[in-house]
């Protein structure tokens, strides 16, 4: 059986997408979701997710490719929109934890793009 679903009614960031659970928004289209992260490490803090259910990067496959085409596209629009500095003195962070072993909590694909000046609060 596949994980990658259209989408799972249990998952926290399946209902923030749908807009049963608030969020902060950066940024939607058909395809994405973007919203402030609860806890920022940094002045600019945002996930990008699919609306797609993609537990991880694990699951990502060829099938994918042009979905996450699209949405590495996308990390430089919105960072440049939610204030990150222009590259390369500024530039920003991205960051997707995959699994126990890689720090991942919530198990949806995301990107965590990070920026702004320093120090942060992590990393
Ligand atoms: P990860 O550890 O990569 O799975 O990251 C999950 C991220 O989701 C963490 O940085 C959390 O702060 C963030 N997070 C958890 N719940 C929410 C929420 N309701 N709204 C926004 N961000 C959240
Ligand atoms: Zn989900």
């Amino acid at each position: 059986m596949s994980l990658v679903l259209d989408h799972d009614s249990n998952c926290l960031f399946c209902k923030i997408a749908a807009g049963k659970i608030p969020s902060r928004v950066v940024y939607e289209d058909a395809e994405f979701f973007a919203f402030h992260d609860i806890h920022p490490w940094a002045p600019v803090h945002f996930l990008i997710i699919p609306k797609l259910h993609i537990p991880s990067m694990a699951q990502v496959t060829a099938e994918h490719a042009a979905l996450m085409g699209r949405m590495m596209a996308l990390v430089p629009q919105l960072a440049a929109k939610e204030g990150c500095n222009p590259y390369p003195q500024g530039g920003f962070r991205l960051v997707t934890n995959t699994g126990a072993e890689g720090g991942q909590e919530v198990q949806h694909l995301h990107f965590h793009v990070m920026g702004g000046p320093r120090p942060w609060l992590r990393g």
